[in-house]
């Protein structure tokens, strides 16, 4: 089963794409990952992507989709894969389409995750990660423990990301709304878009998700 997960940054779709992994043994497939590693590799892609990340803006069509495209190619997802914050723009939903056909594989689900505005800005100004398992805080609603070690793994290598402020969130929203929110249209005419709401507790998003993929 291959999904999408569709939504403003700070729905939740990271947090979400984890239990999935967990749970089903799927593979996620987060290109926000993939371009923080290139630029925490140091690799040219890495230093080119750098400062339109920074910003918020997107980074190209073209190397997003030789990312996915490659990882695609190297195969191994038993449980299939779940697409993390691509396709951003219709002519990246446009490729995923042509891949999967190449790969002789299919689109299940498209899920859209909705969260106002006003909760997003909070969530993503409050929100900080292991940096060695990727456990996701949220100063707020689940702060780093007192002793300083993730629950989840021990670590103590906690992470806040650069662009995780007032000013870049600002630009990544206009960037949702402007190139992303267009998909949502897209996959509901082609009949494929079911929506949940974000919002709530992350056990009831993920029951929510689990009613839609069955
Ligand atoms: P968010 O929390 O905004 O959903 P991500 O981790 O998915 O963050 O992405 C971080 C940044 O990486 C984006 O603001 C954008 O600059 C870049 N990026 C990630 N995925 C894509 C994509 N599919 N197309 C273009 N840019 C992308």
């Amino acid at each position: 089963m291959n999904i999408i997960l569709l939504g403003p940054p700070g729905a939740g779709k990271g947090t979400q794409a984890r239990i999935l992994v967990e749970e089903r043994d799927m593979v996620q497939l987060s290109t926000g990952d993939m371009l923080r590693d290139a630029q925490a590799s140091g690799s040219e892609m890495g230093k080119l992507v750098a400062d339109v990340i920074a910003r918020g803006d997107l980074v190209t069509d073209e190397i997003v989709i030789g990312l996915i495209r490659e990882k695609l190619n190297a195969g191994g997802a038993a449980g299939g894969y779940i697409f993390d914050g691509f396709p951003r723009t219709l002519a990246q939903a446009d490729a995923l389409g042509e891949l999967l056909i190449e790969m002789g594989q299919s689109l299940d689900h498209v899920v859209e995750m909705s969260v106002d505005d006003q909760a997003l800005v909070a969530r993503i100004t409050a929100r900080s990660t292991c940096g060695d398992c990727g456990e996701v805080y949220n100063d707020n609603t689940k702060p780093i423990p007192a002793d300083e070690k993730c629950t989840n793994c021990g670590g103590s290598n906690f992470k806040r990301r650069a662009d995780d402020n007032e000013d870049s969130l600002k630009t990544r929203l206009l960037a949702y709304y402007k190139q992303t929110s267009p998909l949502i249209g897209y996959y509901y005419a082609k009949g494929q878009l079911q929506s949940v709401d974000g919002l709530g507790e992350i056990e009831d998003v993920k029951a929510s998700i689990a009613s839609i993929l069955g």
